[in-house]
């Protein structure tokens, strides 16, 4: 390993490369009592190919500096053939403006637009207890889409058509990997190379291990770093929906009720995507539910009037009636969601959901990007933009590290990280776990307290403004 600076960058990376075993080779390490048997050894080795495994890789086959180093991805799932079948996939993602400027810097977006995809151009909030609203639109962000909603095979498949394409020639990927476990760095020489152990017992090694291995990482777990975490005792039910008359669709609805917000996502003019928030039990029944009752219920979740406490109506109508006075947006402007016709067959299903923190992001010699580093509820379709989030910062600290002749394990690229991903990540959990336990309520104070709130917010732009652009970047 290179520890020292060298003078010019060229040299650097030259002298890097000719230190590390370029293909996959069989090696023993020396002194490793194990006697694992070393299949490759690697600069990088980027553990879980999901949505933010794939983009960190092809991120990294992008950047003039990182394409130097010889990455391994290791996926656990075999690979599938994709294939865009007219029905849409009951799992999606909300992708925000930063996520579509990273995948466009890395060829991804067009891949995405050449499949499909739906913009949103318009959003609405509303508390299922009151008449309080908050709605966002295009105009609202720098006249750009609020949001794109896309299917997440979609965009796995292109992320991997890019990262498979002629464009990246340094990303090995191999597939039904299972991780059985790492084992610590170990100083061997002037190297501090982790072990990544294998089921089918292959073995292989690298400089720095990435941890994108999802909710239940084992990197994040051989860290050995606090992780705070907790369930809501609910459950995200999906189903791709028939909307009962067809319309533009560029609207993303979203209703709070007590038991959870209820959330249409637009797919096409007569197609959306449901993300439900419900207790566990109520989860189980919905899912247990004919197709005709399900959708039944899925109506009254987005029509059906709550009981209504009369002084918090009294006190929502006299801020809007003085914001009217004022001249500002009163929340008057109400849209009426649309009603459901129909469930796509078999396209139920429900996810357990969770907050998780991990209270540090960087080990030696490791680091952690996406749901392995953080969890969040998806009440605000933020999730996995916060690990793309992750995946632009890593890529631009680990090439200024070698820029500047720095190894790519130095603590330093690996702590600005940690530190500018956790000013931006945590605050989203904690207002996205703020919002899940204030909208539970049904208390009069917190009903009134939320209400004038969110009007206040839909009425003051720069506030709103302030809102959206820290949910895009
Ligand atoms: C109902 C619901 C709706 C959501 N909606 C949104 C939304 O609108 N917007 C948004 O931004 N986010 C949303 N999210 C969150 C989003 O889905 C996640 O943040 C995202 O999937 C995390 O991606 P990831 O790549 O970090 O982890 P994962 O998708 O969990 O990928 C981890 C990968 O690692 C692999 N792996 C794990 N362990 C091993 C091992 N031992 N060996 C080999 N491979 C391994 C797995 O096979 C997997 O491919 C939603 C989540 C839910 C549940």
């Amino acid at each position: 390993m290179v520890l020292c600076r060298v003078n010019s960058l060229n040299n650097l990376l030259m002298t890097r490369i000719s230190t590390h075993a370029r293909n996959v080779s069989t090696t023993r390490l020396s002194g490793d009592n194990t006697q694992d048997k070393v299949k490759g050894k690697y600069d990088i080795i980027i553990a879980g190919g999901g949505m933010v495994g794939c983009t960190l890789a092809c991120a990294m086959g992008k950047n003039s500096l990182l394409s130097k180093l010889k990455i391994l991805l290791l996926e656990g799932s075999p690979d599938k053939k994709f294939v865009l079948k007219p029905e849409y996939s009951n799992r999606v993602v909300a992708l925000n403006q930063n996520t579509k400027s990273l995948m466009n810097s890395i060829d991804v977006w067009p891949h995405v637009e050449n499949m499909r995809l739906q913009p949103v151009r318009h959003m609405q909030v509303w508390d299922a207890c009151s008449e309080a609203l908050i709605s966002f639109s295009s105009s609202d962000i720098l006249d750009d889409d609020v949001a794109y909603i896309v299917e997440n095979d979609v965009l796995l498949e292109a992320i991997n058509k890019e990262l498979k394409s002629n464009a990246i020639q340094n990303v090995d990927i191999v597939y039904g990997a299972k991780i059985a476990g790492y084992d610590s760095p170990k100083a061997l020489g002037r190297e501090m190379r982790n072990l990544v152990k294998m089921e089918n017992g292959d073995c292989y090694s690298c400089d720095l291990l990435i941890g994108a291995d999802g909710v239940n990482s084992k990197v994040r777990q051989s860290m050995g770093v606090q992780y705070v975490s907790w369930d809501y005792d609910q459950m995200g039910v999906v189903a791709t929906l028939h909307l009962a008359e067809e319309c533009e669709n560029t609207t993303a609805w979203q209703r709070f009720l007590p038991s959870g917000p209820v959330a249409l996502l637009p797919l096409n003019s007569t197609t959306s995507s449901l993300v439900w928030s419900m207790g566990t039990a109520q989860a189980k029944h919905v899912l247990s539910l004919s197709d005709e009752s399900f959708v039944d219920e899925l109506n009254d979740a987005l029509w059906k009037q709550y009981p209504r406490s009369s002084a918090v109506d009294a006190c929502v109508s006299w801020v809007g009636a003085a914001l009217r006075r004022a001249g500002l947006p009163d929340g008057a402007q109400r849209q009426l969601p649309p009603s459901v016709r129909a469930a796509a067959p078999a396209s139920r299903a429900a996810f357990p959901l969770g907050f998780g923190h991990s209270a540090r992001y960087v080990a030696p010699a490791r680091a952690l990007v996406g749901d392995a580093a953080h969890r969040v509820h998806p009440l605000a379709g933020q999730g996995v933009n916060l690990g793309f989030g992750d995946v632009k910062d890593l890529t631009q600290f680990l090439s200024d590290a070698l820029y500047a002749g720095l190894d790519i394990t130095h603590p330093s690229p690996l702590e600005k990280y940690e530190s500018g991903r956790q000013r931006h990540n945590v605050p989203t959990q904690l207002a996205s776990d703020a919002l899940c336990r204030l909208y539970s309520l049904q208390l009069v104070p917190a009903v009134l307290a939320r209400s004038v709130g969110l009007q206040l917010t839909n009425a003051l732009h720069p506030i709103k403004k302030m809102i959206m652009s820290h949910a895009t970047t």
